[in-house]
């Protein structure tokens, strides 16, 4: 895809995808009009055939065809056992609500520009081209809404953006032979009013351009003659929220971008500008205590204003502390972590037949499995290992989800290689070793062309 194209879908998906895991607003349409009654009648139709018998294609396979994956998600996930799993052997079907992978470790460098948007988005057909190209495998713009596993079908609705013009979003089921969740986890907000109105979350490339977009917006506004003193210092606050390695990658750009750019290109405002973390706890508190200080020692030398503090309400230009303390903002960017998916996490359809993790991920047994349902399985933030598997919860890393999507497309090459790559095939086959997790260590970049690297002992999970 063509990366002006590419661009622009992504910038089209804003809506949906800020809310991946919302309510999608329909569009009114008058009852008098004749194309909304043709379009009304044709999504109905399209209802009908995609939720009863299902589209040909996305039928139960027969016995002589290839066997069909499931995929739900393009993040590390996904994308990595879609690139490994083999086309030979499998349709693939991928379901997501984004076309494209994103390279999450280097969203922070495209908000300042550092690094240009299109840089760390691959589209997924790139990654499995058979999805553009093989009859049978296919990308689908939608999101899963539900799991049947005793008919092995997902239930599916279109994302169209809710796009002025665009059509109405449609029900669809697809049928699986082996179904894999990889559909991450939700940017936490503990519940704190005003977040997801007034924050921008750094997750997608969408909330980077956002970031981006209001920095410049802010810079130019706070030139123009008429603005007071107090609002040119207000519009030029940039916010963090969050001490995680994210929030801090943040900051330490956002410095960098002040040193570099800000005192170049808008030097009327250079002394207007500042940055400001604010952490419930420690600073990278996953990190030993060294590298947290050498961290802190950073930041405090390019100019990040560092508090420590619990957000309380946000509110359109000001954020509330616990201890009454005010602080206003023109730009804030909320990195608090991640908690469990609301697509996952009430699991209302399969509450009955599958165990949930108590995070709210889904449960998976050493093969990453989901144990009490057949070919269904989990992997990436979404999942985790369960109690009865006396493996330690794995962290929500990329590279936990990468090497996860690997080890599963082997095994589902090996089950289709063993004649079991059809739904419901003989159980005994043998899926080879479990999963074993190695941490290879942590990484933090602080700016100015530092980071801190933690290689303490590698951990097996
Ligand atoms: C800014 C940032 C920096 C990071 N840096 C690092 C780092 O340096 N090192 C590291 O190890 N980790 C890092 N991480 C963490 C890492 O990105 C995640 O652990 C990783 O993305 C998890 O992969 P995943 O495939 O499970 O989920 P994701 O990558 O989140 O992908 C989830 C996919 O599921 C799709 N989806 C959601 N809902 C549905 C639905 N209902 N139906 C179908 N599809 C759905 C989404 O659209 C998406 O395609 C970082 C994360 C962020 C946000």
């Amino acid at each position: 895809m063509a990366a002006s194209s590419l661009l622009r879908s992504l910038t089209r998906r804003n809506c949906a995808a800020t809310d991946a895991f919302g309510h999608y607003q329909h569009h009114f349409r008058s009852p008098f009009s004749t194309a909304a009654a043709q379009a009304a009648a044709a999504a109905g139709a399209r209802d009908e055939a995609g939720t009863k018998g299902g589209f040909p294609g996305l039928r139960p396979t027969a016995k002589g065809q290839k066997a069909r994956v499931v995929v739900l998600g393009t993040g590390w996930a996904g994308s990595r056992l879609m690139k490994d799993i083999d086309t030979n052997g499998y349709d693939v079907v991928c379901v997501a609500p984004r076309n494209h992978m994103v390279f999450t470790p280097l969203l922070a460098s495209t908000c300042v520009g550092t690094l240009e948007f299109r840089s760390i988005a691959e589209p997924v057909a790139r990654i499995q081209p058979a999805v553009s190209k093989s009859p049978g495998s296919y990308f689908l713009l939608a999101r899963c809404t539900g799991v049947d596993p005793d008919n092995h079908t997902i239930d599916c609705e279109t994302v169209t953006d809710g796009e002025k013009d665009a059509l109405e979003p449609w029900k669809f089921k697809v049928a699986y032979d082996k179904l894999v969740f990889a559909c991450g986890a939700e940017a936490s907000t503990f519940g704190i009013r005003g977040v997801t109105d007034h924050a921008i979350f750094l997750r997608e490339v969408h909330h980077a351009q956002e970031i981006r977009r209001k920095l410049l917006l802010n810079l130019m506004l706070s030139q123009v003659p008429g603005i007071s003193e107090n609002e040119k210092r207000k519009l030029l606050h940039c916010v963090v929220v969050g001490g995680g390695p994210t929030g801090v990658e943040f900051s330490g750009e956002l410095s960098d971008f002040i040193v570099r750019d800000v005192k170049q290109r808008y030097s009327h405002v250079k002394d207007y500008i500042h940055v400001t973390l604010i952490e419930a706890n420690e600073i990278l508190s996953s990190f030993d205590v060294r590298l947290r200080q050498y961290a802190v020692d950073q930041l405090v030398k390019s100019g990040v204003r560092l508090v420590r503090g619990i957000v309380k309400d946000v509110q359109p230009n000001k954020l509330i502390l616990d201890n009454g303390e005010e602080v206003p903002y023109g730009l804030l960017v909320w990195s608090t972590g991640v908690g469990a998916s609301s697509f996952v996490s009430p699991c209302l359809f399969l509450s009955h037949l599958m165990e949930v993790f108590n995070g709210g991920r889904i449960g998976v047994d050493e093969w990453l499995r989901v144990p009490s349902v057949r070919d269904v399985y989990a992997i990436g933030d979404c999942s985790g290992f369960l109690e009865s598997t006396g493996k330690e919860v794995l962290p929500a890393l990329a590279q936990v989800a990468e090497r996860q999507g690997k080890y599963l497309a082997r095994l589902l090459n090996r089950v289709m290689e063993a004649g079991g790559g059809h739904a419901n095939s003989k159980a005994e086959i043998d899926v080879g070793p479990e999963f074993l997790y190695r941490h290879m260590g942590s990484m933090a970049t602080v700016g100015r062309g530092k980071a801190l690297v933690d290689l303490r002992q590698s951990k097996v999970g």
